[in-house]
């Protein structure tokens, strides 16, 4: 469900047509609806109403101040894998106390940076790296909280690139050796066990691996509790996905009844981490034909987004839905969607059914609002794209469009080479 709709035979973005936005701003960029951000996070948080619980939204998917500041306000905390998303989530206006910090490589200045904080807790994803905290919250006396990152070694049958619970990846600590951990934990001196974490993978479309996952946790949580252990918060990560084609996923109510008698037999407080699910659908990228082309086997439409804007058809071969923003009376063709990137990688849609489009004329790549920027590069020194937010018929540009300036910003060109003559 989002706002995205023809109105007239042009598509719109709540109350605004998609053209009168790009007169103002210019191609590409991504454009974000505000009312369907909005309902995703209400309905998201409210379909586990009832139990406490905390929605922590994964960052990495859309890590603008302006979501970040949304979500903060309708009551979110956030889930951030680096310094540099802190960084930006107390920017946004986060509370400390609402931050969850996940990620196998955290560095000591970073540690440091969240301890200082004061944020609720650190998802832990070794033994080496508990050391690491411990020695931290230790030397600028502060005692760190902590969750461990537990793999269940559960196939969330999803892309290999984003499916994490395995144990053949490289996150969590194994079920089996979770418990060692814990005693480790639970002697440091500087650490204080408040949890247990598990983050399966990203775009499930099914409920069994939260079901099975939680069956593992729980019998994990009661032995540590024998133990003596406190945990009090169980994290059961992000990963819900969305339709980009024809993928069914269970909407946020059927996850959370489908989980919720297990979760209230833990007797903690629930953290949630979603990502995608939120801003998925609430984003598109819009972008302007430059040419078009054909020879005997294929069609191509030369667009002005490439790889560099939106990796996930290149990285992932994800599909994404792309439209003409205006319809018209036109014949269809089937064609590759590319943008200007020197590699046969570049592509935002391949052998895809589409009206005839000419040169200057508008498309959307929908359901971009995910892994769309936040996963944008200058590669080709192309300046990143504007971000802009609408609400009712108002738009926000949330982040400018990249210069010239901006591509070169921090570079220099060593003394001994500006004394070097220039040949030719
Ligand atoms: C990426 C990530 C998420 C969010 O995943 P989505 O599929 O976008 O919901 C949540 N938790 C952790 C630890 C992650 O790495």
């Amino acid at each position: 469900m989002h706002y995205f709709e023809y109105i007239k035979g042009e598509l719109h973005c709540e109350g605004i047509p998609i053209s009168r936005i790009t007169e103002k701003v210019g191609t590409p960029f991504y454009l974000y609806s505000y009312k369907t951000l909005v309902r995703h996070f209400n309905v998201f948080n409210e379909a586990f109403q009832g139990i406490s619980h905390l929605v922590c939204y994964s960052m990495k998917a859309n890590s603008n101040l302006a979501l970040i500041r949304l979500f903060a306000s309708l009551g979110g905390g956030v889930d951030v894998v680096s310094g540099g998303e802190l960084y930006r989530a107390l920017k946004g206006g986060a509370d400390p106390r609402q931050i969850v910090f996940s990620g196998v490589g955290k560095k000591e200045e970073e540690i440091e940076f969240a301890l200082k904080s004061g944020i609720l807790m650190f998802n832990v994803e070794s033994s080496m790296e508990l050391r690491a905290i411990d020695g931290v919250a230790g030397r600028i006396n502060k005692k760190a909280p902590i969750a461990i990152r537990v793999n269940p070694d559960i196939d969330a049958k999803t892309h290999p690139y984003i499916t994490t619970g395995l144990k053949q990846n490289k996150f969590g600590i194994d079920i089996l050796r979770a418990p060692m951990a814990y005693r480790l934990a639970s002697e440091l001196p500087n650490l204080k066990v408040v949890g247990i974490d598990c983050h399966l993978g990203s775009q499930l479309v099914e409920v069994e691996p939260f079901v099975d996952a939680l069956k593992k946790l729980r019998r994990l949580v009661d032995s540590l509790r024998k133990e003596g252990m406190e945990i009090r918060y169980l994290d059961l990560g992000g990963g819900l996905g969305i339709t980009y084609n024809d993928e069914e996923p269970p909407d946020p109510v059927e996850y959370a009844s489908s989980i919720l008698d297990q979760i209230r037999s833990f007797d903690c407080t629930l953290i949630l981490e979603p990502g995608r699910v939120i801003v998925g659908n609430a984003g598109i990228l819009v972008s302007r034909v430059l040419y078009t082309k054909e020879n005997e086997e294929k069609r191509f439409i030369i667009v002005d987004a490439a790889m560099n804007d939106l990796v996930r058809p290149s990285y992932y071969g994800s599909f994404h839905q792309v439209l003409p923003v205006k319809k018209e009376n036109r014949e269809e063709i089937v064609a590759d969607v590319v943008g200007p990137v020197c590699e046969s990688a570049d592509f935002l849609a391949k052998g895809r059914k589409i009206q005839k489009l000419h040169p200057g004329e508008l498309i959307a790549v929908m359901s971009a609002g995910a892994y769309g920027f936040s996963m944008s590069t200058n590669y080709n020194s192309r300046p990143r794209v504007a971000e802009v937010l609408v609400r009712d018929d108002e738009m926000h540009v949330i982040r400018k469009r990249e210069g010239y300036e901006d591509l070169i910003r921090g570079e220099k060109i060593p003394k001994f080479l500006l004394e070097s003559t220039l040949k030719g």
